[in-house]
């Protein structure tokens, strides 16, 4: 197997879940109890990624107190998880405009504690993702230190299923601002677009330098049904799984489904591993 990048996984704080959003997560799975055994301990999650062929993951967290339960204190918590693995763990965190007083200070303080990527999540922060423009002041200063801080921003695009997600705001469209605005901002939207937005998602990546996607949430068997030009933009694509969201098979498979899919070795090393590498390199 090639060496693989996935950007898109969620170890999270189980504890911090609230309830209803815990039951979607646990709903059909049988291996919830490994997902807290890794979530507590780092060296079973690194011998998970040994067993799937990953050699690096994206660990994705974002605060979301009003719709998942995740509070600031999530960035302390994957920064504090990925110290165990830096060479392997890419710890992703979040700063929400309402919850912090100086949006700034927090970016710049993230990045001196590790965190290599900021998300925004605008259906479950619920704001949009250009609401800086409309009155929302901080989530510009976010943008502004995380562009001067060389932290990539990963924006959540596409549908999402946990209650009182508000999925007006999920349309990749809505990011066009944000490259805009931040030409040197390193933007990747999450997920494509999946599954209503995915011609937004390719339109943006293509016009805009900086602005990457990821792949995850998309089953890889119908990734050329949803980007029949997946080659044109492939120094963009960054493969993510998203697992162990709901609904979405395990990361091996995954990588199996994605190596069957008929495009050039180039682009399949690309989209595997060498865009992310490129972003986040190993320090
Ligand atoms: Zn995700």
């Amino acid at each position: 197997m090639p060496p693989v990048i996935d950007i898109h996984i969620h170890i999270q704080p189980l504890h911090m879940f609230k309830p209803h959003a815990l039951a979607l997560m646990k709903r059909g799975r049988s291996d919830f109890a490994d997902l807290e055994r890794y979530a507590a301990e780092p060296k079973a999650f690194l011998r998970f990624l040994d067993e799937a062929g990953v050699e690096r993951a994206g660990l994705i967290n974002y605060v979301s107190p009003d719709v998942i339960g995740f509070t600031p204190d999530v960035n302390d918590w994957i920064a504090r998880y990925c110290a165990a693995a830096p060479g392997r763990l890419i710890a992703f965190g979040s700063v929400h405009p309402a919850y912090v007083t100086d949006a700034g200070a927090e970016v710049d303080r993230l990045a001196k504690i590790g965190i290599r990527g900021l998300k925004v999540h605008p259906s479950h922060q619920l704001y949009s993702p250009n609401a800086y423009r409309d009155g929302l002041g901080p989530l510009g200063e976010i943008y502004k230190r995380a562009q001067a801080n060389g932290l990539p921003v990963m924006i959540h695009t596409g549908t999402s299923i946990f209650p009182g997600a508000r999925n007006v705001y999920a349309q990749p469209i809505l990011a066009d601002d944000v490259s805009v605005d931040f030409p040197d901002l390193v933007v990747i939207l999450a997920h494509g677009g999946r599954p209503l937005w995915m011609n937004e998602a390719f339109f943006l990546v293509r016009r805009h330098k900086n602005m990457y996607m990821d792949v995850s949430g998309i089953p890889p068997q119908k990734l050329l049904e949803c980007f029949p030009r997946l080659e044109d933009i492939a120094d963009k694509v960054l493969f993510g799984t998203d697992w162990p969201g709901p609904g979405v098979p395990g990361v091996r498979g995954n990588i199996e489904k994605f190596l069957a899919l008929p495009i050039s070795e180039a682009a399949r090393r690309k989209i595997l591993y060498n865009n992310a590498a490129r972003l986040f390199p190993v320090r």
